[in-house]
């Protein structure tokens, strides 16, 4: 089968002929149709240090994807040959105390496909049956393709009430916009999106009902006051890792408001904590995708209305996957899907 292969330890990826992988008794094989890339395929990309200490040579990358089973291992009961699937591609232990309390996306055991393991970006792939999960009819490939950071963006956006609230999502890139499209989905009031790339705010814009702010243009207080906020903004969802963002988020919410953390800031960053401290902000960490209980409500939320589309930018055809990655380092992109067909 052809397969995009980290073949070796420097930049770049390489479409490679590899075996269709075998797959044991709680397996399925699924043949893959579409698949997106991630920014965490940009970092195995560009081999940078992270990549470098975690990604083991040679391993077929991607972990975005939609497809069908082709077949089925001899345990695996409730799926079913030609089923369309897309699934769940962190696999997890089933030994440790969050495992066994049915927390399976708090495991720490935790380790991903197209990262630790045999990757998506290939005709075929092999996933534990447990990690799939079957698209309605009203969830196309491609959009099946971009359930992995749309469900980034659903765990995010639904770590707290929404409803009537305003929110603040820093980072117009496709996980923020479309925790925006959900935040507004869910019943937001005013829903502002931040950015400093006008590109990205454009593409906001074009996928859900939300205010723009270009904030090396402009104050966040006096977008606060423009809205007619009382105080600020009751919730944040930083989806940026910016070391600013993070901060003008802390100054720009209500006292007791909420935060929950999605971008991945570089490095050990500065925080203000007496600020936290005396506006007595709660804080949340968001890792993946809720497993999978994200998952039900993103398929339902996809079955009645909510609709992101339109941040799939570019489509290629997997063999012109260096085009594809070329609009994800440029950074102006919104989601690429690759088609394997
Ligand atoms: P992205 O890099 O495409 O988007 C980030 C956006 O933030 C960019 O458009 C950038 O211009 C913008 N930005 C930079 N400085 C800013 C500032 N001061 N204020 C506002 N915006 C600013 O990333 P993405 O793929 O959409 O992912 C969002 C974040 O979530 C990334 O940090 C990514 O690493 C992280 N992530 C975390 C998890 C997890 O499980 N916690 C999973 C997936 C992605
Ligand atoms: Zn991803």
């Amino acid at each position: 089968m052809r397969a995009l292969v980290k073949a070796r330890p420097e930049e770049g990826l390489w479409m490679e002929t590899r075996p269709v992988p075998e797959i044991g008794p709680d397996d399925v094989l699924i043949r893959v149709n579409k698949t997106g890339i991630c920014g965490t395929d940009v970092h195995i990309w560009n081999w940078d240090e992270w990549a470098a200490k975690t990604v083991p040579v040679p391993l077929v990358t991607g972990h975005e994807f939609a497809g069908e089973i082709v077949e089925m291992g001899r345990d695996v009961e409730g799926l079913e040959l030609g089923q369309r699937v897309s699934g769940e591609g962190h696999l997890i232990g089933k030994t440790s105390r969050q495992s066994r309390a049915g927390k399976f996306h708090l495991d720490p055991a935790t380790r991903g496909i197209g990262v630790n393991e045999q990757g998506a970006f290939a005709e075929y792939l092999r996933l534990p049956a447990f990690n799939v999960v079957p698209l309605p009819d009203a969830v196309d490939d491609e959009i099946g393709a971009i359930l992995d950071p749309l469900g980034n963006a659903v765990h995010t956006a639904l770590s707290f009430d929404l409803v009537g609230e305003d929110v603040l999502v820093t980072g117009a890139g496709p996980i923020g916009i479309m925790a925006a499209a959900v935040a507004r989905h869910v019943g937001a009031r005013h829903v502002v999106i931040t950015d400093v790339n006008p590109a990205r705010l454009a593409l906001a814009e074009q996928v859900a009902d939300v205010v723009p702010v270009n904030v090396a243009e402009e104050d966040l207080g006096d977008v606060v006051a423009r809205l007619k906020m009382k105080q600020g903004f009751d919730v944040g969802l930083e989806m940026s890792g910016n070391q600013r963002a993070l901060d003008q988020m802390v100054e720009s919410l209500v006292m007791g408001g909420r935060i929950a953390l999605l971008g991945i800031p570089p490095g050990k960053s500065p925080v203000d904590w007496s600020r936290i401290v005396f506006k007595a902000i709660t804080i949340k960490g968001v890792y993946g995708r809720e497993i999978f209980e994200t998952w039900y409500k993103m398929l339902a939320m996809l079955e009645n209305g909510l609709d992101v589309r339109r941040v799939i930018t570019h489509r290629f055809n997997a063999a012109d996957f260096e085009a594809g990655f070329a609009e994800m380092r440029g950074g102006a992109s919104g989601k690429v899907v690759l088609d394997w067909r």
